[in-house]
């Protein structure tokens, strides 16, 4: 399939300049600077597309201190098609102007985080790096790693795994495993197979699934993204739904009309488990708990509300849990994660990640909830010991088990 990602002329033209976005934007809240700003990176690539300016080192900063967290593009009047936009100028910009880092980063989002074996190499380093305690004596500036400090890590994978169907099923669901998320977050794949098996649905993680290829579309590594999206439409098809229990997974996995021939379907048949799971209490084929567990802050990840306009569900799913919701941050502003980013812009993503720990320390409660990886990584890192950091899911099924 021929890949048109833009971005277009008809994109280009699409954003009518008038800085609505600008607000939302978390790098121009820090810096007041227009390069650092949706409308900026726009007017940046129509000047590329144009042949007016060489795609220099300032045009591949301005297009790399972005997080790709998509709050301009649900800010946008004129639905300017930002992320996708931002993944075809990242592509073009390593096809015309291949840097050494550009390489080793689209080495491992494109390559690497699909060895199972590799991926499960490093998970026991980690593992045995935490189990030393030597973490702790990591730089501050590696958030990464004290995020992980505080969240168990162990290889681990639901591949192949295949739960028993029930007497008449619901319907069936293909577990969308992903890569870090299959290894570090198993709880919360058994959290959803639960629930969901709850349900009456029968849940498969097929053996021939792929890493949904978003952290590669987001770094501009095109043909690996393009690769892992024909692999799982292969992989994925015959099932009713596809669930993703990882929002940036999800939210790819619905942009999969512009990657893969047959890609549409995928699309179509995708869920994100937060919303899947609170239309399936709102039918009342999932149960309320009846009971006061206290207070629950909620973080949205932005690939679930900036990029998939979920906002509801995973409130809704935290009183269905007997926890009461409290709001921390009414912009839903990006934490810093963004995938690799809280790595190569330590600094950006410290700034980001400060401001959500300020935030969740107003608001009272010593619990958070949020329904992405990399999002729960970044509060761990950033929270202090007393807190906890789950997926809305885990919180579900906890409740249900109590
Ligand atoms: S991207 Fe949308 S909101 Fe931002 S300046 Fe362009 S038209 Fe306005
Ligand atoms: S994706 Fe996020 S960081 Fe990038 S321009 Fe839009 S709002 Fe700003």
């Amino acid at each position: 399939m021929q890949l048109s990602l833009g971005p277009t002329q008809a994109q280009l033209d699409s954003c009518v300049t008038c800085g609505l976005c600008l607000p939302h934007c978390p790098t121009f809240r820090l810096t007041g600077d227009e390069t650092a700003s949706p409308r900026g990176r726009l007017t940046a690539m129509g000047a590329i597309a144009e042949g007016a300016v060489a795609a220099d080192e300032v045009y591949a900063r301005m297009l790399s201190f972005c997080l790709q967290c998509r709050a301009c593009e649900a800010a946008c009047p004129s639905l300017v098609p930002f992320g996708q936009m931002m993944e075809g100028a990242r592509a073009r910009l390593a096809r015309e102007r291949p840097t050494t880092t550009g390489r080793i980063r689209r080495l491992l989002v494109g390559k690497l985080l699909n060895l199972k074996w590799l991926l499960a190499l490093v998970t026991s380093g980690v593992g045995l790096v935490q189990r030393l305690g030597i973490m702790r004596l990591l730089p501050r500036r590696m958030r990464l790693a004290r995020g992980l400090r505080r969240q168990r890590v162990f290889p681990h994978s639901a591949v192949g795994v295949h739960d028993v169907a029930p007497a008449v099923p619901a319907g069936s669901v293909a577990l969308l495993a992903g890569c870090v998320m299959d290894q570090w977050f198993p709880a919360v794949h058994d959290a959803t197979r639960g629930v969901l098996s709850m349900a009456g649905y029968k849940v498969d993680s097929p053996e021939t699934q792929r890493c949904c290829g978003a952290l590669a579309a987001h770094e501009g590594a095109e043909r690996d993204a393009a690769r892992m999206a024909e692999r799982n439409v292969t992989a994925l098809q015959g099932y009713d739904y596809i669930v993703s229990d990882a929002a940036g997974c999800s939210a790819h996995l619905k942009d999969y009309g512009h990657w893969a021939e047959g890609g549409g379907s995928v699309a179509a048949r995708t869920r994100d488990i937060t919303e899947f799971v609170a239309e399936l209490i709102d039918t009342g084929r999932l149960p309320e708990v009846d009971g006061d567990g206290g207070e629950v802050a909620i973080h949205d990840p932005c690939h679930l509300r900036h990029a998939q306009r979920i906002v509801d569900a995973p409130r809704k799913i935290v009183r269905a849990a007997g926890h009461t919701p409290v709001e921390i941050d009414p912009d839903g502003l990006c934490c810093g994660a963004a995938g690799l980013y809280m790595v190569y812009e330590p600094d950006t993503a410290e700034a980001l990640g400060e401001r959500k720990r300020e935030q969740v320390e107003m608001a009272g409660p010593t619990t958070v909830v949020s329904a992405n990886p990399g999002c729960e990584i970044q509060l761990r890192a950033h929270l202090g010991k007393g807190y906890r950091v789950l997926h809305p899911i885990e919180l579900y099924w906890e409740a249900l088990n109590r």
